[in-house]
């Protein structure tokens, strides 16, 4: 069912169509590198020249300086030029690789679990390092040596045959077919030899996200060293194949050597005889082993361009599907905000991708609006998916969730989104100032507007003790902050928002039940009149709740208010008088 987007790309229209976007910075380029070429093949003709004046004895005095200031003026112009072509390429491949980067994070950023659960996060990120930079170089680099390579190749051919003696031409460029037909070898070992490098440097860059995400876990077990020798071998491994790699494209240069070793022993003997026959003049042959050693460059661009595509191809194979991955979740609804309503699931059923068991089967539940729903039940009965499918994280299989009568599908995603307050079991912290965090989703809030939302969550006492308040930086880069007072950032975050429907997926598992009574009569009272789900282990934080499910393997077993259920005498009564009890046993 899964298929792309769009067409399938080559690295070739890719680079294609950038370069017909950008033509005007290539167009220079190019005509920049046409002087180079055109001047630098004139300097052997202007040098043969010299030679036969000096050595016929008309060249002398003013007339020799004129000559050689000449050749310095056309030195330095090719300097030029040469620096100003390289200047407005790469400034035009920076811009694909800024693209390309861009359109790989939009393209992330559709994405939902059920993609990241599938890819992995180092892996990721050496696609848009790596992998970007070689797609970039094969749009850069490879593309304007190819062109000037080219280039001079045509003109050196060109003077050589026409400038000096096609006999001699002809004979000198024999070995050339031999060489042509090593390179296609050569490259296409290259091209599998990247594409391995590029795999293995994905495989280390997960192993290092993971291993430094994990360290304090792997230190815990003392996993150190198992770890250190695992990065060992894979290190290994990437090393080896990006060595495999270049050594393959050192294959390159000795064909190259061999080829004009070949060309230059043909060149003497054959010119040799024609200078002594009288056809050729000593400058002229002296002209003709210099256009052989230009054609070193054209040659060592070729093999050089091969391997740039090479990479370049390899690395597109692994950015390209990635950049072609339809978005987990499609956004096709138009309605641009969700009305107040009733909240409905009609006989919903959900299996996670690659599992049989149902995660929700056949769910129907009926919130009206204001209303607040508990969603209690045995660890892996389903609670956390009820909220993944409202918040479109994944589509239900079967049946239909309606927000305000319509299908959650006909909002657009954004607008759904936005009408709903989420704080997960796992809430994530940025590396921020706790004011920061709390205002993430409303940038605009006063420091009075965090601080009451933070006095709602009953963060504020413990953000005072902090050194810095509320500018205190937390996460990766700053104070790690208990679980509890995650959770309540979390809340204070959810809470500054003042969306119309707030869901807490055991949102309060970190904090003592006295706290979280308090936060939940909070909540009562600022939310009052808004609707709210709030999945839980603890029934307690639920027990005030308009109507609670109680979930079993994905199935509703039991529903009712609080003395509803418990005068049903299942699950929930049974599960209420355990938690009282130790309740009152932690009390005692
Ligand atoms: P808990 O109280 O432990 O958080 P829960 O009631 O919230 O549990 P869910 O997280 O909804 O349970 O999980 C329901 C079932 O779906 C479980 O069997 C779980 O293993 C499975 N499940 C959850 N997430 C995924 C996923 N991303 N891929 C595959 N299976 C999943």
């Amino acid at each position: 069912m899964r298929k792309s987007v769009l067409p399938k790309q080559s690295i070739y229209q890719l680079i294609g169509s950038f370069v017909l976007r950008h033509w005007r910075a290539y167009v220079l380029s190019a005509l920049m590198l046409v002087g180079v070429a055109a001047l630098t093949v004139w300097v052997p003709r202007e040098v043969g020249r010299i030679v036969d004046g000096l050595v016929g004895g008309q060249l002398r005095g003013a007339g020799l300086w004129r000559e050689l200031v000449t050749l310095v003026t056309m030195g330095v112009a090719i300097y030029l030029l040469r620096v100003g072509w390289r200047l407005q390429l790469f400034a035009a491949a920076y811009r694909l690789g800024v693209e390309l980067r861009t359109r790989l994070y939009a393209r992330l950023a559709t994405q939902g679990p059920p993609f990241f659960q599938r890819s992995r996060t180092g892996d990721l990120m050496a696609r848009a390092t790596n992998d970007v930079d070689a797609v970039e170089m094969a749009a850069g680099e490879a593309f304007l040596a190819g062109f000037d390579g080219t280039l001079t190749l045509v003109l050196v051919v060109a003077m050589m045959t026409l400038g000096v003696d096609w006999r001699l031409a002809l004979v000198a460029l024999l070995p050339f077919p031999v060489m042509a037909w090593s390179f296609w070898v050569i490259s296409r070992r290259v091209h599998d030899a990247w594409r391995q490098s590029l795999d293995r440097f994905s495989a280390l860059n997960d192993h290092v996200q993971e291993t430094v995400a994990g360290v304090r876990t792997l230190r815990a077990l003392g996993l150190e060293p198992r770890a250190g020798k695992e990065f060992g071998t894979r290190t290994e491994a990437a090393a080896a194949a990006g060595l495999a790699a270049l050594k393959w494209e050192a294959a390159y240069e000795p064909a190259v050597g061999l080829t004009l070793s070949a060309a230059t022993v043909l060149t003497l003997g054959m010119g040799g005889y024609f200078v002594w026959q009288g056809q050729l003049s000593v400058g002229q042959l002296t002209a003709f082993t210099m256009y052989l050693g230009q054609l070193i460059w054209p040659m060592f661009a070729m093999g050089w361009v091969l391997s740039l595509l090479e990479r370049g191809r390899a690395a597109w194979a692994r950015l390209e599907p990635v950049l072609n991955e339809p978005p987990s979740i499609e956004d096709r609804g138009t309605i641009e905000s969700v009305p107040a309503g009733p909240l409905a699931f009609e006989s919903v059923s959900f299996s996670y991708p690659g599992r049989s068991a149902p995660a929700l089967d056949l769910v129907s539940i009926e919130l009206a609006p204001g209303q607040s729903l508990g969603v209690v039940g045995p660890t892996g009965a389903g609670k956390s998916t009820l909220l993944n499918l409202l918040l479109r994280h994944y589509a239900p299989d079967q049946g239909c969730i309606r927000w305000a009568g319509r299908p959650i599908e006909q909002y657009r995603l954004s607008a759904l989104r936005a009408a709903i307050a989420w704080v997960p079991q796992e809430p994530f912290l940025f590396s921020a100032s706790i004011t920061q965090n709390i205002a993430l989703a409303r940038a605009e809030a006063s420091r009075a507007e965090v601080e009451q939302a933070a006095r709602l969550a009953d963060l504020h006492h413990d953000v005072r003790r902090f050194a810095d308040g509320y500018e205190t930086v937390v996460g990766e880069r700053g104070v790690t902050l208990s679980g509890g007072q995650r959770q309540r950032v979390a809340i204070a975050r959810a809470l500054l928002t003042d969306r119309p429907l707030l869901l807490l997926d055991d949102a309060l598992s970190a904090v003592d039940t006295a706290t979280e009574a308090r936060i939940l009569e909070h909540l009562r009272a600022a939310r009052a009149g808004r609707t709210a789900i709030i999945a839980s282990h603890r029934l307690s934080a639920l027990a005030d709740a308009d109507q609670i499910v109680v979930l079993k393997a994905g199935r509703i077993v039991e529903r009712g208010t609080h003395d509803e259920l418990l005068a049903q005498g299942g699950w929930y009564a049974a599960q209420w008088r355990y938690q009282q009890l130790e309740e009152s046993l932690n009390a005692a």
